[in-house]
């Protein structure tokens, strides 16, 4: 291989991103240190008020990280002990975590072979007596099939809690995620699509009294100092987090719409290899944010491998299915129980995807690709 065509792409770039915008960035940052109003100071107020509307919701209570974000979200609806909630095998551990952080059981479900995500047509068999809640998870910024779900919880009177940490700004049936289910959560880590200079995260929601309980929640159980109604906790957004995140709002649809730009690339050059690499599959429903690009490919570690030695950076999302993993082995499934999710986890491949990537490096990507997969057929 020539020194010419070694590709040098690291799996996500944020220095990028920032300097794009750091005059900003800079300025936002000093006037918190300035004013000094460090907790719920007035950027988190008014990047709740920005969010909300971002979303298409009345509200949005900022919260110190996703995995928070969810278990708060649950507990506003006061589930529990004794209480199943149900998500989807093929997660970030994180979404089931923050279930069982609330003491109650998270219930599993297959992924959908197409979209990654949550297969609906699997929930009605696991709703039981004790199913208080279904969070399905806009797995790597495809949202879930919501109308399904939407309908079902209806049904056996379930709160939807939308599971949106990798799909700021997604649509589904042309609505943010986010406006679909009774509450969601994104986080605002910071390589998501909107992501603070540290851990972050927001619950939105349409219903005022669940975003009263949330502000009572992250905040000592205190609606006034000093005075406390719940058990609540210290989890609040912090306030220069809040800035920096108003800063790069404005810019999200844009950088989204430069991974959608990228992620067609891909999958136009990609589909010129023929039927051995799977490019990620766009439900008519779906206008995705593409927080990663996932291929399939039989020979995965080969080929990941081998990308790496060409100075390619990939990752795999996720390795290991929730169900398999020692935290839950609990939960009392094993190898099969969950077959899709399974052999997905041995075959996917998260390609390098973030707004600054150029089409060229995209090109190249794809071109070593071709070559590897050729090199390794015999
Ligand atoms: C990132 C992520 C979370 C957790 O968010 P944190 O802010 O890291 O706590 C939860 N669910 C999904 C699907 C995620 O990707």
């Amino acid at each position: 291989m020539t020194v010419e065509s070694r590709v040098q792409v690291p799996f996500v770039d944020l220095r990028a991103q920032i300097d794009s915008i750091r005059g900003d960035l800079t300025t936002a940052i000093d006037r918190v240190v300035d004013q000094g109003d460090f907790i719920l100071g007035e950027s988190v107020e008014s990047f709740e008020r920005e969010m909300a509307s971002y979303c298409d919701v009345g509200f949005a209570v900022g919260v110190d990280s996703g995995t928070s974000g969810l278990e708060l979200a649950l507990l506003a609806y006061d589930i529990g002990p004794g209480d199943e909630v149900i998500t989807v095998a093929n997660t970030f551990i994180a979404t089931v975590l923050a279930i069982s952080a609330t003491g109650a059981t998270p219930i599993l479900v297959d992924m959908d072979e197409e979209t990654y995500g949550m297969d609906v047509e699997q929930l009605e068999r696991v709703i039981g007596p004790d199913t208080k809640a279904i969070i399905p998870v806009h797995l790597y910024g495809h949202p879930v099939d919501m109308g399904p779900v939407l309908t079902l919880a209806k049904e056996h009177n379930l709160r939807v809690i939308e599971d949106a940490s990798q799909a700021h700004g997604a649509r589904y049936e042309g609505a943010r995620v986010g406006s679909l289910g009774d509450a969601a959560v994104f986080s605002l880590y910071p390589a998501k699509n909107l992501g603070a200079f540290g851990d972050a995260g927001i619950v939105v929601t349409d219903d005022a009294d669940v975003a009263e309980r949330l502000r009572l929640l992250r905040n000592y159980g205190s609606p006034q100092k000093y005075v406390h109604e719940v058990r609540g906790f210290n989890r609040r957004l912090d306030t220069i987090q809040a800035a920096v995140l108003r800063v790069k709002l404005p810019h999200l649809d844009d950088w989204n719409a430069k991974r959608r730009e990228l992620a067609n690339r891909y999958c136009e050059k990609l589909s010129e290899l023929g039927d051995r690499v799977k490019v990620p599959h766009t439900a008519p429903y779906a206008e995705p944010v593409y927080h990663l690009f996932v291929i399939r490919v039989p020979e995965r570690d080969d080929l990941a491998r081998h990308l790496a030695d060409e100075g390619v950076s990939t990752q795999v999302h996720y390795p290991i299915p929730v169900h398999l993993q020692a935290a839950y082995a609990g939960l009392g499934h094993t190898e099969g129980s969950f077959p899709l999710s399974e052999r997905a986890a041995k075959e996917i491949l998260s390609l390098p995807i973030y707004p600054e990537l150029d089409i060229d490096q995209v090109d190249r990507i794809v071109e070593a690709t071709g070559r590897i997969l050729e090199e390794t057929e015999d």
